[in-house]
Parts: structure tokens; sequence; C-alpha cells
């Protein structure tokens, strides 16, 4: 089993609801035992115009295979209603693996670590509920690091 973590966000049809139902999909992933979930965090769209996203990070123990895991994730999304119109449009839910084990994983379908999640406050914040502050990405960087380059700003974090 390796740990995973998990971002997920939504901004269309009850966001919260949408991580709700995405939370009670994840624990039913095969081969795998669901750890925890953060908060919830509420921030205005990067993109003009859209609705406010919810965020969470929830974390996974599995020993699915990244590609497999990511085909579970996408079939996910698509059983809540994801419609892929244009890039970065809004969404009922995204699930993106933001980190596998201690992998570096370079698949024309699968990166990991997440390619922005270093940039992300609505990713590092909750991530940070569920991994200490030493945890180490593949290249050496820890979670400390990153949270001490991204500010705390934009960013609500709901109440349980
Ligand atoms: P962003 O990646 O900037 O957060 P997005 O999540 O909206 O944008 P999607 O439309 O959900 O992007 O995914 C586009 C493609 O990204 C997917 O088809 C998937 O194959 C690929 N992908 C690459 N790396 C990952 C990852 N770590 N987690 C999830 N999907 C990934
Ligand atoms: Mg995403
Ligand atoms: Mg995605």
């Amino acid at each position: 089993m390796e740990r995973i973590y998990i971002g997920m966000g939504s901004n269309l049809a009850a966001p919260d609801q949408q991580l709700r139902n995405a939370i009670e999909a994840l624990a039913q992933l095969p081969d795998s035992a669901f750890v925890g979930v953060s908060a919830f965090y509420q921030s205005d769209s990067l993109l003009p115009g859209q609705p406010r996203y919810t965020n969470a990070v929830a974390a996974l123990d599995s020993a699915l295979a990244p590609l497999a895991l990511l085909d579970a994730l996408q079939s996910i999304e698509n059983d809540q209603g994801r419609e892929r119109l244009e890039r970065w449009g809004p969404r009922t839910l995204d699930l993106d693996i933001l980190l596998f084990g201690d992998r570096l994983i370079n698949e024309p379908r699968l990166k990991v670590p997440h390619y922005q999640m270093h940039l992300r406050a609505f990713v590092l914040y909750p991530l940070a509920e569920l991994a200490p502050a030493d945890l180490q990405l593949p290249n050496g960087t820890t979670l400390g690091d990153l949270l001490a380059a991204c500010p705390f700003v934009g960013l609500e974090r709901l109440p349980l």
C-alpha cells in the first residue's frame, strides 16, 4: 500500500455536496483504504466569471497502480457529471492525484506530483491538515517549504 493524496474541487451543482459524494466514492475504491479528508476550503476561481470553488484533499492507502487509480478517479468524475468542454472550465468534480507515495510519474496521462500543486494554496493548506510539514516530495522539497512560499490568501476554511 502507498499513501496517496487526492485534490478535490468543484464549482458547479452544489460543490460541497459534490465533494461529500466524492468522499463516499473514494471510500469504496477497491484494494484501498480511506485515510481521511481535510476541511473544505472556498476560494474565488482563478479564471474570471466562474462560480467560487470548494476544494479539499483526501488521503488514501492503496495497492492500485497509478493509472488504475487515475481511471477510477475519472470514472468517479464522470459519474458525478463532469463535462470537459474547455480547459479549466467550471466543473462538478475534479479529482487530481497530488502525490503517490514517493513516486515521480511522468506518463502521457499522468504526471505526479501534480504539476501545479506547489502554486495552489487551495491544495497545500488542506494537504497540510493530513500530512506532516516534513513530508518530502520526490525532489526533496518538503510540504513545509511549499507552504512557506505560498501565502494563505483568498482562502476561506469552512467550519467542520
Ligand atoms: P489542472 O491539471 O490544471 O488541475 P484540470 O484538473 O481541470 O486542470 P483535467 O481536465 O481534470 O484538468 O485533466 C486533464 C488531464 O490531466 C487528464 O485527462 C489526465 O490524464 C491528466 N493528468 C495528468 N496528471 C494528472 C494528475 N496528477 N491527476 C489527474 N489527472 C492528471
Ligand atoms: Mg485540477
Ligand atoms: Mg483534473
